[in-house]
């Protein structure tokens, strides 16, 4: 067996269908959200400034003084590593008051931190799904590859229902004895499409057919609801969830996951999830910079009033340049371009000639023929700099000879 070939093959296969991931090299500069400077091919000194507009660090509190204070603080006091698993002398007194943070935030009686927002939903979903026998999940269709795993991993039955469908829902679930242990798995944002979940109507459909509910809030938490607690908490709905997921990388600017729910069930999963168990705590400085952030966040509504403000300005102003927005009812701010490599030869176009960094999204995030350009817009990006946007997408659009609204 020639192992090394076998590997170039695999690689050329995503060259030759244009989907090939190349990263962008960056140094974000602190203080200058969303400024980063670009290690490109052709070293500059100093080195080029980009605009980021495809940064998950929606509210921009990465760079949040309270949130820089605290791990500032927190690594003179701690140091650096947590020093071992939760279970063997990895559990810090700031872990603790995350957790009992972030079950306030969501209404819950307990919450259970993990490494990433990844791990929490393959850990939780793989466990739940196993510790129930004869458990069927109901994954709605465009679920994230997270969850995915975790219900692949736990062995369970698994029905797909379409997309943001609570009737398709419903007849899936009706084929199944009321006894049979059931669990829907959904999102609220989904980041991809932009759109939002019905939940209410979800919860619905769960509780008529006597399902448990696992939400991910992952591109909602910070950012919608009173106190950033998500969707579910802007539509009164956060009570009807038997789990309510989230990541403290995105809106919250800092890295890890959880999840929230009863005392029971979070026990269990503590319990018996292998990717909770046997991996080293979050660094203690992680902690403390997510609990300024979640605190942060409970109290301050202008982050989330001005993002909103932002995302509506810029599809408008997409809009009323001919570029082919994609219907989103939240942030983010998909716009199609349909195929792969057009869609990373416009990346680099923004790149190259308007200091513009724009991932493109492809093939497997996205389905073929609806790849994408999706911006993020935030608290701190300008009229200026979302004007020099739609000027560079216009002429990037116009060069490329790429599809225009319909
Ligand atoms: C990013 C993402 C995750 C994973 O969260 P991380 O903290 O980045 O690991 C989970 N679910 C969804 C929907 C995501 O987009």
């Amino acid at each position: 067996m020639d192992y090394e070939q076998a590997f170039r093959d695999a690689i050329s296969t995503l060259k030759g269908e244009g989907r090939y991931r190349v990263f962008a090299e960056l140094e974000r500069v602190s203080g200058a959200f969303p400024t980063a400077r670009h290690h490109g091919l052709d070293l500059g000194d100093p080195l080029p400034e980009v605009t980021v507009w495809c940064s998950n660090d929606y509210l921009g509190m990465g760079q949040h003084p309270a949130v820089l204070d605290a791990m500032t603080q927190a690594v003179a006091q701690f140091g650096a590593g947590a020093g071992g698993t939760r279970n063997i002398s990895g559990t810090s007194h700031l872990h603790v008051l995350l957790e009992r943070e972030l079950a306030d935030l969501h209404g819950k009686e307990a919450a259970l931190l993990f490494t990433s927002g990844y791990i929490s939903n393959e850990a939780t979903l793989s466990t739940l799904a196993r510790q129930l026998p004869g458990c069927v999940v109901f994954s709605d269709a465009l679920n994230h590859a997270s969850m995915i795993a975790g219900i692949r991993n736990s062995g369970a039955e698994k029905q797909i229902f379409r997309h943001n469908d609570p009737e398709h829902l419903d007849q899936l679930m009706r084929r199944y004895p009321a006894d049979r242990p059931k669990l829907v798995a959904f999102e609220s944002v989904y980041s991809m499409e932009g759109d939002i979940s019905p939940i209410a109507e979800i919860c619905d459909v769960a509780e008529a057919n006597g399902a448990m509910t696992y939400l991910d809030e992952v591109h909602a938490v910070g950012m919608y609801g009173e106190r950033g607690g998500g969707v579910a908490e802007r539509e009164g709905q956060m009570h009807r969830l038997t789990v309510i997921e989230g990541t403290l990388g995105k809106a919250y600017g800092v890295m890890g996951g959880y999840i929230t729910g009863s005392s029971a069930l979070v026990d269990v999963v503590r319990s018996y999830a292998p990717g909770f168990i046997f991996t080293t705590a979050l660094p203690p400085v992680v902690a403390a910079g997510a609990l300024a952030s979640v605190r942060h966040l409970k109290s301050s509504q202008a982050e989330r009033d001005r993002q909103q403000e932002r995302a509506a300005t810029l599809k408008r102003l997409l809009t009323d340049a001919g570029l082919p927005v994609m219907p989103s009812t939240s942030h983010i701010v998909p716009v199609l371009v349909g195929d792969a490599r057009r869609c990373k030869q416009a990346s680099d176009a923004l790149m190259e000639h308007h200091a513009i960094y724009v991932q493109p999204i492809n093939f497997p995030t996205v389905p073929r023929g609806t790849e994408r350009l999706r911006l993020t817009p935030t608290p701190l990006h300008d009229d200026r700099e979302m004007h020099h946007l739609v000027d560079a997408l216009k002429s990037v659009w116009s060069a490329l000879e790429l599809q225009t609204a319909a």
